[in-house]
């Protein structure tokens, strides 16, 4: 007979491990189903090809909360994060942008460009630090929805806002203006040098379909810059072993406090009685029974793949119609030979071993989103680069490494022809990109991945391709997400919650949706 549980949790992402986790340390029965062969959803490392292990979507950490990694002990799991060093922008004219985490390299670094930027960037740090402290305590709430009459969720609200009165009046601008204005008008107010703005304004349109120029996208920026690592805001690492180690050192924890975990188990239907979910089923018709079930994936897939609309509040059913996915990206992983030679910064130094930004200007960023607005993926689109395997020789055979390409804009709806068709395509423009700088790229290419965003849908489950499971707009933050009355993980069918990327606050390697939902469920016992 099939064992009762007291919570399933839907999907083995790093969320949904934290979240199982943490329900099992308070002593609940819990189980993890994964589709996938292998755990950690889009945080997972793959040996693509022979010898070459890759993050196959994302890549870098820094928003996982420090107190998942504390009071799950990650460290002690195989959790190791070792530091990204810096930022290197070639330029189209021949020269860079290079900030690394010397504070003072990168200051004379900058004065190159401008004396008035390197002074103003000092004060920038400091500022977005300031708006990152305040916006931390948010990261931990179970929003509150302010039309509610929850007397101790309003008091929440006001906390917010007293804590908000607190700031000295310039943050308090600061805030405002990165909750409403676009990432390069927020930075023109501190910069004039047209690379350093577009390099910065790219973390403002990740994972969103908006361009540099478009109000709502300083706020992207602010969210990331809301990570820490060691105690240290706003750096971003790569775990030993690819992000898949983060995945796989939560997974350890979790069967350490006595998670069971099966993979390649995908759920088919989410099982309800009278209002009640009783637990789910298998593609294969395995049922399994369950007090509550939480599913880690995203709002479509949960409630009408899996639930079934018919079980829902036709309001609730329209509101999650209208959640916005709108996928934007695409990645190209390369196992390269030997290492890429930049124009702009000949040789093997220090600067191929941060981010290398292909965000030469803010015209070219705002180029590349007016392509995906028109319906194809931009024709010179932004790329991050990485190369692990400097940091972490591990990932790849001795001498040779893997690069991963994160790619934007890459439209799930293209206006002519499809994703299957325009993979290859769409492949060979970003060789084609990167090669305008490091023009030995396409000799030293031994194997090469490309994701679409039809991929990332296929293969992750993100449906639409969206990295975030639901684009990480204002009008989708918070007490909004995944809708309006419904950010606290319950849903309206009793015993069912939500705790993935869909859930506040949002994408990200973050663990924090995971978290605040399991806290929901032990206080809703
Ligand atoms: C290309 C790309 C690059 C990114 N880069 C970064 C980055 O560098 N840094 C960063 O912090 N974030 C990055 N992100 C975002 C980040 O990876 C995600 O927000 C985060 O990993 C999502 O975690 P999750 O657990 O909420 O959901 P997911 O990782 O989406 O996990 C959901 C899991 O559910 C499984 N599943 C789906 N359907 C079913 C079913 N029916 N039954 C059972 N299981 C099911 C899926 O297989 C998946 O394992 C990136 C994402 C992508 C796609």
């Amino acid at each position: 007979m099939t064992q009762q549980y007291d919570a399933v949790v839907i999907g083995g992402g790093h969320n949904g491990l934290v979240h199982a986790a943490y329900l099992a340390r308070a002593g609940r029965k819990v189980l993890v189903l994964e589709r996938r062969h292998v755990l950690g959803g889009a945080a997972v490392t793959e040996e693509v090809f022979p010898g070459f292990r890759f993050s196959v979507a994302s890549y870098v950490v820094s928003l996982l909360r420090p107190e998942i990694i504390r009071e799950l002990d990650l460290p002690r799991h195989g959790l190791e994060i070792l530091p990204l060093d810096g930022t290197f922008t070639p330029l189209e004219n021949g020269d860079y942008l290079w900030r690394v985490n010397d504070h003072a390299r990168t200051r004379r670094e900058i004065a190159r460009h401008s004396r008035v930027d390197a002074e103003a960037y000092e004060e920038y740090g400091k500022a977005m630090v300031e708006m990152g402290r305040f916006v931390k305590p948010i990261l931990e709430m179970t929003p509150a929805d302010p039309t509610s009459r929850d007397l101790k969720g309003l008091l929440e609200l006001l906390r917010i806002g007293r804590r908000f009165q607190k700031l000295p009046g310039a943050d308090q601008y600061n805030q405002v203006q990165l909750m409403t204005m676009s990432a390069i008008d927020f930075l023109d107010q501190w910069f004039e040098t047209d690379a350093l703005k577009a390099t910065m304004a790219a973390s403002g349109v990740i994972g969103t379909f908006l361009g540099v120029r478009s109000p709502g996208t300083a706020y992207v920026l602010l969210h990331h810059y809301m990570g820490e690592i060691d105690g240290a805001f706003r750096s971003w690492g790569f775990a030993r072993g690819g992000t898949g180690a983060i995945s796989n050192a939560i997974a350890d924890a979790a069967r350490e406090a006595g998670v069971e975990i099966r993979t390649q188990a995908p759920v088919a239907r989410i099982l309800t009685k009278g209002g009640r979910v009783t637990g789910v089923a298998l593609a294969g018709g395995e049922e399994i029974p369950a007090v509550t079930v939480s599913s880690s994936v995203d709002p479509r897939l949960t409630f009408f793949t899996l639930l079934g609309r018919e079980h829902l509040p036709s309001e609730f059913a329209e509101d999650i119609e209208r959640y916005k996915f709108r996928g934007s990206s695409g990645k190209v992983n390369l196992a390269l030979d030997s290492l890429p030679d930049f124009r702009a910064l000949p040789g093997a130094g220090p600067h191929l071993r941060g981010a290398i930004s292909i965000s030469p200007s803010v015209d070219y960023m705002e180029r590349a989103y007016d392509d995906a607005k028109y319906g194809r993926y931009s024709r010179r689109p932004y790329v991050d680069v990485v190369i692990p395997s400097l940091t972490d020789p591990s990932v790849a055979p001795a001498g040779k490494h893997v690069m991963s390409c994160f790619v934007q804009y890459a439209p799930y709806h293209l206006k002519e022809g499809d994703w299957d068709s325009e993979r290859e395509r769409f492949g060979d423009t970003v060789i084609d990109t990167l090669a305008e700088h490091a023009p030995n790229i396409r000799d030293i290419i031994l194997h090469r991945q490309v994701l679409t965003p039809l991929d990332l849908e296929r293969d992750f489950g993100l449906t639409e391709g969206n990295i975030f499971q639901g684009e990480l707009t204002l009008e989708q933050l918070f007490f909004l997400r995944p809708a309006p009355g419904w950010a606290q993980y319950a849903t309206p069918v009793r015993g069912l919650y939500m705790c993935g990327s869909a859930t506040h606050p949002g994408g990200g390697i973050m663990g924090a949706p995971g978290r605040n939902a399991a806290r929901k469920i032990l206080k809703d016992a």
